[in-house]
């Protein structure tokens, strides 16, 4: 059987294997699927701004309809807000048409359970095993599905996040904000929710454009350098970057540095645990900055396997305060348990509010850590003896004080950690 979700979904090149053959495939597979438990399922479907994005919603919809599922389509908006959108208006699924921060030639499909969360690796395996065997279940003539048309989604997600953040407190301080949006889906609802918050806005590449004409829509600072230029030009207090789909932000102090997605997610569990502590989730690949203020304010930190999905699922059954991923991928569960740039954004403004302090005196406080990232070939077949061998030649290693195997083998030394990590992704790391 052939392997379709990775850590966020399935993604590929349009009309090469992201094709519509393969979304009509998904939609009967995913509709069979919530047919077994739903009598008339009804599915949310959102597209971030990609020119493929038509192609492949009408296509995966087309087999949803072919099963018996309602669709509903909230059209073009960023990926959280389709799973605050799922959640609050009681969907049975969600589907989000995105390939997040790829490049424009490429598209995915992503899916939402009934509690806003991505789909787990058992749903996507079901889903995975009734398209592989063409075991669809079709409707009825008389049973296809309909679709409806709502454009509510993005009120309702800012209305969300105002509430789930101090707003006052925000709208007093009149924060000098640019905005990159990346050309992405952000700029349906970054834009309107600063100015909300009482901010002075200098956009960049807010406008949707699939083509993203603006910068590559991965964050990173080598794609930024217009924001990072602007911030200290207009003297702005604060400088926020978005990925394709809006679900991940990066941020920029006053002065114009790049703050790094572990600083901006310590940032956040600091100020969550800082009254009660409590439990704040995230990979092991996550940088010690982390569990270091979380234990300062006598909290727990889990560390789970990577990838966004696993990390909400622990959160919720672990009723943690925090979480999130060192990509600028935050957590916030007072609000919904999916990593979500938008009420990032709002909390970090919050906590410069509130704490009265500038973005880079905020990160100054957070401790330092050398990070050395670097892959090394291993053929996919070997991954798990290598991983094996690793673990058990270690354990009784005197300089290794601990072996962790929650994904690949971690081993923590006297003075840091190094971890060896089969690459989910790619056949070759
Ligand atoms: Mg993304």
């Amino acid at each position: 059987m052939g392997k379709l979700f990775g850590t966020n979904g399935i993604r590929g090149v349009v009309n090469e294997d992201m094709n519509i053959e393969l979304a009509q495939g998904i939609g009967k597979a995913w509709g069979t699927l919530l047919k077994r438990k739903i009598k008339r399922p009804k599915v949310a479907i959102c597209t971030d701004a990609r020119l493929s994005n038509h192609m492949l919603k009408n296509a995966i919809s087309a087999g949803l309809l072919a099963t018996g599922c309602d669709i509903v389509d909230v059209g073009l908006v960023p990926t959280p807000t389709l799973q605050y959108a799922v959640k609050k208006k009681g969907f049975d699924s969600g589907v989000i048409i995105t390939a997040s921060h790829n490049p424009p030639h490429f598209n995915g499909i992503k899916g939402v359970a009934a509690d806003g969360t991505e789909f787990t690796k058992d749903v996507e395996d079901e889903i995975e095993k009734i398209y592989f065997e063409k075991s669809y279940k079709l409707a009825d003539w008389k049973d296809v599905g309909n679709v409806s048309f709502w454009d509510g989604s993005i009120d309702l997600y800012i209305n969300g996040i105002l509430d789930a953040v101090d707003a006052e407190a925000v709208r007093a301080e009149k924060f000098h904000v640019v905005l990159d949006c990346g050309n992405g889906a952000g700029s349906l609802v970054a834009p309107i929710l600063l100015k909300k918050l009482n901010c002075k806005l200098t956009e960049l590449f807010c406008e949707p454009d699939g083509t993203f004409p603006g910068h590559n829509s991965e964050p990173l600072p080598e794609n930024l350098t217009e924001l990072i230029k602007t911030v200290p030009k207009v003297k702005a207090d604060i400088g926020i970057a978005q990925d394709g789909d809006a679900d991940r932000a990066i941020f920029v102090d006053e002065k114009g540095n790049y703050i790094w997605g572990d600083k901006s997610l310590a940032l956040g569990a600091k100020y969550a645990t800082r009254k009660k502590g409590g439990i704040a989730v995230t990979p092991v690949t996550t940088s010690s900055c982390f569990d270091d203020v979380v234990k300062e304010n006598n909290g727990k930190v889990i560390h789970t396997a990577v990838g966004s999905p696993i990390v909400a699922r622990v959160m919720i059954d672990k009723k943690a305060v925090f979480g999130g991923e060192e990509n600028g991928g935050l957590i916030f569960p007072e609000m919904q348990y999916c990593r979500d740039s938008a009420m990032s954004i709002a909390k970090i403004l919050e906590i410069m509010a509130k704490e009265n302090k500038t973005l880079s005196e905020l990160i100054d406080e957070i401790p330092k850590y050398e990070v050395y990232k670097t892959k090394m070939p291993c053929p996919h077949d070997k991954k798990e003896i290598v991983m094996k061998n690793l673990a058990n030649q270690t354990k009784n290693d005197s300089g290794v004080l601990e072996v962790d195997e929650t994904d690949g083998v971690k081993l923590y030394l006297k003075d840091g950690w190094v971890l060896l990590r089969p690459s989910g992704t790619c056949l070759l790391y």
